[in-house]
């Protein structure tokens, strides 16, 4: 059965297709560049490729070349649309309105497009990505929706309210959401498999550190809080953005700068994080290859993380009262040795102690970092959004 999952932004429309027998990718790429001019890169899992401009002034076209790179030519992997059981879209946005996966139907489309104001970078390109998906694959085949909020949806009140008044949530839904949460869902029930433990019994806080990055405590299977809030700007400093900072500081320097509040939203966003504090780069790689050089900006960005997700692993491991694992996922938890060896270091406080070689030689793999006599089990755990939207494609269809 062929599963083809879709994560479409305002220019770029990713997709995998896998094949759910063995849930291995048959095919993956990009139709990016939508709206400016077009460009299509496609690969096959047997190694055959395309890489070529075109012209993408909608997602529609992006959409339809997609289906002609995946039915036609040197890089095909099928035959005809109707192979594809179904397509599922990963969704930024769902708000309180959506806490499962769900089958599209015009009505789910507008809804999410209605929420675009909580989510203005996302949700209306994934509208616009449903509708030119609906018009151009066979009407026969079910599309689902997945959505990064619903796995948050759990908090309680306490965790997700701001101290704003109520009304403010009320008429404008501003509270905590969380995001990356099909990450989050998907390496911790992965995690519990590997510990050989029930998910229900476990207290887990897994930290998602790419360029985007969220902490979130996983308890019985659920979350019970999480990094980010009304927006993936809150939590621990990344690449682009800076995190959690004094509300004043933001009208301060709004005012400094003479900035309007989208320019000060995207300072906020694009300017700081990594980048701003190192003035180096956005990207971890640049900022451990300066720090080696002695920058200390880099490194003082990189320390600002480490310090920020061991305050956010002692919070929740008080949220959860205790902890039994620690994981780390995403481009940097995954491969970064020298931000866990941080994160990891003067925590013997809450049972965190780890193989520092087996940490230096882990990368990209599933692993457990931790030492035998460790409180708290540390572990790699390569995430995987796209199969789990996949599996719940195939859920959703199968009901
Ligand atoms: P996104 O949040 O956009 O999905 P990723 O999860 O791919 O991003 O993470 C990107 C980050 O991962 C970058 O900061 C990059 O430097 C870091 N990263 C990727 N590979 C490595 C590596 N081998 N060593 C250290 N950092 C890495």
């Amino acid at each position: 059965m062929l599963i083809l999952v879709v994560n479409a932004g305002s220019s770029s429309l990713k997709y995998q297709l896998l094949n759910m027998d063995d849930e291995s990718v048959l095919a993956k790429g990009n139709c990016d560049r939508i709206g400016i001019d077009g460009h299509v890169s496609h690969k096959t899992a047997d190694g055959r490729s395309i890489d070529a401009d075109c012209e993408f002034p909608t997602h529609t076209e992006a959409f339809q070349k997609l289906v002609e790179v995946l039915t036609t030519g040197d890089a095909a992997v099928i035959e005809s649309m109707d192979e594809i059981s179904a397509v599922g879209h990963r969704i930024v946005q769902g708000a309180e309105v959506f806490d499962r996966p769900c089958l599209v139907t015009p009505e789910i489309i507008d809804q999410i497009d209605d929420l675009r104001e909580l989510a203005p970078v996302h949700n209306h390109a994934h509208a616009l990505a449903l509708r030119a998906c609906t018009a151009v694959i066979p009407a026969t085949t079910p599309q689902v929706v997945v959505f990064d909020t619903a796995f948050h949806q759990t908090m309680p009140p306490k965790a997700y309210m701001y101290g704003l008044p109520y009304e403010d949530y009320e008429k404008y839904h501003v509270r905590k959401y969380g995001f990356h949460g099909t990450s989050h869902r998907f390496v911790s029930a992965a995690l519990a498999e590997a510990m050989g433990r029930k998910i229900e019994d476990l207290k887990i806080v897994s930290c998602h550190l790419g360029n985007g990055s969220s902490i979130t405590a996983v308890k019985g299977g659920k979350c019970v809080d999480t990094s980010m809030g009304f927006t993936p700007l809150d939590g621990v400093l990344m690449g682009t953005r800076c995190g959690a900072i004094d509300p004043s500081a933001v009208t301060y320097v709004a005012d400094k700068h003479g900035f309007t509040p989208d320019e000060m939203s995207q300072y906020m966003n694009k300017k700081s994080g990594f980048l701003g504090v190192s003035g180096v780069s956005s990207d971890n790689r640049d900022l451990t290859a300066a720090a080696e050089h002695g920058n200390q900006r880099a490194k003082l960005a990189q320390d600002i993380l480490a310090y920020e997700i061991q305050k956010y692993i002692g919070s929740y491991a008080a949220a959860m009262n205790g902890v039994d694992a620690v994981l780390f996922t995403g481009g940097i938890g995954e491969n970064s040795w020298e931000v866990r060896e941080s994160v990891c270091e003067n925590m013997d406080f809450f049972g965190i102690k780890i193989d520092r070689e087996l940490n230096r030689q882990s990368r990209g793999k599933l692993v457990k970092l931790s030492t035998p006599d460790a409180a708290v089990e540390v572990w790699v755990v390569p995430t995987n959004e796209e199969l789990l939207i996949a599996r719940d494609t195939l859920a959703v269809i199968s009901k």
